[in-house]
């Protein structure tokens, strides 16, 4: 990967961060996801779904409320992009089955799992981990790469865009996707915003080193707002793009998307961060052996609705599982473990989750949901009959019944 990028770099000059960032994540060939994707205990970095299946019921449970508070709608699909070892789709599924959400007197053949991934890697694991191996792969398919059915009977389909998702009611899920999307980094000067590029470094043979553009760029120019006053700025415009679509898809066809990542909202400026074996790394040292991640703004996110849809959050990791009964469970399930080490486990999990220290206070959730979410078409006609609105499970504490 470096000897590729130090080529591109004599032949064409420094090159964003973005695109940097972009070679070094999902390169096809080198890139660390297509490689290696290292997620997992034994990996660069353990993810919340990967610490306790507790998380992934409860985000489940989210999912249910809200499929409840939309009607119970019959068809409906579940959207779940750079799903990583495919761990919290499988918990998700789990509870679905137990509830009627995707039981077959419920639904029938109305629902259906969806993953967006760029990874060849990672999507043969979680097609192992989902359907126990039994995929169709489908390389000449554009859009659809790979299908299956899983361990529960749900359908199962892979695509690398979101674009190319059928439309219709849909559940969507992003559990740290935005923080590996490619950034830009600007750095406000005397002379007006310039844009942190990637260069080699001329003191030291086969060395990357960051440089600031001379002038200004495209992106200077377009994604900084004028009211802006950060004096360092990261701005990842390929989530916007995906929660533009997001939004109008919710707005279009109904669902909720649920957000889960590191991230501030609008007042962080230099997050950009390298991994490797649970170890910070230079982020320009051997590309593409490192998870690289910036911060989610989610203020951006916000900004890029457009409107279209309401949006809740972001509210720290530990108040949202707070709020969707994570104690309860935590309960339940150390009165159900008669043995030591299954308790602790349970309880270092935990931990693990919601210690602020950890990743109870680093990790927010934020979602977005159609307006009508909120306000009865027909109550002017007759507000009086209209019993109140369910709230929004996690933002607001789920209420049990
Ligand atoms: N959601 C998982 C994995 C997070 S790692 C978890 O929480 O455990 C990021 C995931 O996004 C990986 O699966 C990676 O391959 C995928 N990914 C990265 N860039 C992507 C892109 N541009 N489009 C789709 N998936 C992407």
């Amino acid at each position: 990967m470096l000897r590729h990028l130090l080529l591109k770099l004599r032949a064409t000059g420094p090159v964003t961060v973005a695109e940097y960032m972009r070679e070094a994540l999902t390169n096809p060939g080198e890139g660390y996801y297509t490689r290696r994707g290292g997620i997992g205990e034994s990996g660069d970095f353990v993810t919340s779904p990967e610490i306790s299946q507790v998380f992934g019921e409860l985000i489940g449970i989210w999912y249910i409320s809200e499929w409840i508070a939309a009607g119970k709608p019959k068809a409906f699909q579940l959207v779940e992009m750079g799903p990583g070892r495919g761990t919290l789709t499988d918990d998700i599924l789990r509870v679905a089955e137990t509830s009627s959400l995707s039981s077959k007197e419920n639904s029938g053949q109305g629902a259906q799992t969806v993953h967006t991934e760029v990874s060849p890697k990672l999507s043969e694991i979680q097609a192992q981990m989902l359907t126990g191996g039994k995929v169709q792969s489908n390389p000449e398919d554009k859009s659809v790469y790979m299908k299956g059915i899983s361990k529960t009977g749900i359908p199962i389909f892979w695509y690398r865009d979101i674009q190319d998702v059928p439309l219709g009611y849909s559940f969507y899920l992003a559990h740290e996707f935005f923080d590996a999307l490619p950034i830009h980094k600007f750095q406000r000067t005397e002379k007006g915003w310039r844009e942190v590029l990637v260069d080699i470094d001329p003191e030291v043979p086969d060395q990357l080193r960051f440089v600031l553009s001379p002038s200004s760029t495209p992106a200077t120019q377009n994604f900084i707002q004028p009211e802006e006053t950060r004096n360092h700025l990261e701005v990842c415009p390929e989530a916007g793009v995906i929660i533009q679509n997001l939004a109008c898809r919710i707005e279009k066809g109904g669902g909720a998307a649920l957000v889960a990542d590191y991230g501030h909202d609008g007042t962080k400026t230099d997050t950009f961060r390298g991994f490797r074996n649970h170890k910070l790394h230079d982020v320009l040292s051997a590309p593409g052996t490192a998870d690289l991640t910036a911060d989610v703004d989610f203020s951006y996110l916000r900004k890029m609705t457009q409107g279209r849809t309401a949006t809740l959050g972001p509210i720290k990791q530990r108040e949202f599982l707070k709020n969707m009964g994570i104690d309860l469970r935590l309960q339940v399930l150390l009165q159900n473990s008669c043995d030591t080490a299954t308790r602790e486990q349970l309880l270092h999990s935990y931990d693990m989750l919601m210690n602020p220290k950890k990743m109870g206070d680093c990790f927010s959730f934020f979602a977005l949901l159609p307006h009508h979410r909120f306000a009865r078409p027909d109550k002017k006609h007759k507000p009086e009959s209209e019993s109140p609105l369910p709230p929004v499970a996690g933002f607001s504490e789920l209420l049990l019944k």
